[in-house]
């Protein structure tokens, strides 16, 4: 799995993309989890030239703290700069070392499409492969031999949004934030398609949405240099009004 985050070591605030990270074989104390502070020691990448991407050390994991407030999360979320997925897009396309993460605020979203799952592509089932290759069945002492199945997720699902660049001319990103992936593994199980459905929406759409919420998308692009001017959606962030008020004193 590919975890993007904001590294704040010394006094900065940058992106960072961090891979591979294999979850499933990693025991339950080094399993962070979203809005998790963790230490880990990080090499460059030699596989990506993005410039946020590193490679994590997964035995030198430390779960530090969580992040429990949206204030919180946004005295370190609002130190990086927002951006717009228009000038994103415009950067990579004519630069490959031109940011590959960001934040950008949502001006508004047109709908939301959720598809029944098609199945893993040829290029996913081989990340799938090289994850199980790398299964470090010894790598903590006592590491997971049976680890969890990997489940096919049901629905796909994307925003047909627009950033907030004037004159965008909307965006599809494929919605790949961790609260779907949890949504559909733990509680839609039971529930009939609509009914499912209609639970995405009211997630993703009414209660992230709501009217005293201000709520940016982090996004982020494909290694494949062909694809790098696209981005998906790896995650909502929905703090209130409130909550990105900087405190005066
Ligand atoms: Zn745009």
């Amino acid at each position: 799995m590919c975890v993007a985050g904001i590294r704040i070591d010394g006094s900065r605030a940058e992106w960072i993309r961090l891979y591979p990270f294999p979850f499933r074989w990693m025991p339950e104390w080094v399993r962070f989890k979203k809005y998790d502070v963790i230490e880990v020691d990080v090499h460059r990448s030699a596989r990506d030239d993005r410039r946020e991407s590193y490679r994590p050390d997964i035995q030198s994991i430390e779960i530090i703290s969580h992040l429990n407030k949206w204030k919180h999360r946004h005295e370190i979320v609002g130190k990086v700069t927002s951006t717009s997925t228009c000038e994103l897009h415009r950067a990579a396309l004519s630069d490959s070392k031109a940011a590959s993460l960001g934040l950008v605020p949502v001006n508004s979203v047109e709908r939301l499409e959720i598809v029944p799952f098609a199945g893993w592509s040829d290029a996913q089932l081989k990340r799938i492969a090289d994850a199980e290759n790398l299964a470090p069945l010894d790598l903590f002492g006592h590491g997971i031999d049976t680890p969890p199945e990997l489940q096919a997720p049901r629905f796909t699902v994307r925003y047909r949004y627009r950033c907030s660049a004037s004159g965008c001319p909307s965006h599809g990103g494929r919605l790949l934030d961790w609260e779907l992936g949890e949504l559909q593994r733990r509680h839609l199980k039971e529930l009939t398609d609509d009914d499912a459905k209609r639970e995405i929406e009211k997630k993703f759409l009414t209660q992230k949405f709501a009217a005293n919420r201000q709520t940016s998308f982090f996004v982020g692009n494909f290694g494949d240099k062909t694809k790098r001017g696209s981005f998906s959606v790896l995650g909502v962030y929905a703090p209130t009004q409130t909550d990105v008020v900087p405190t005066l004193f």
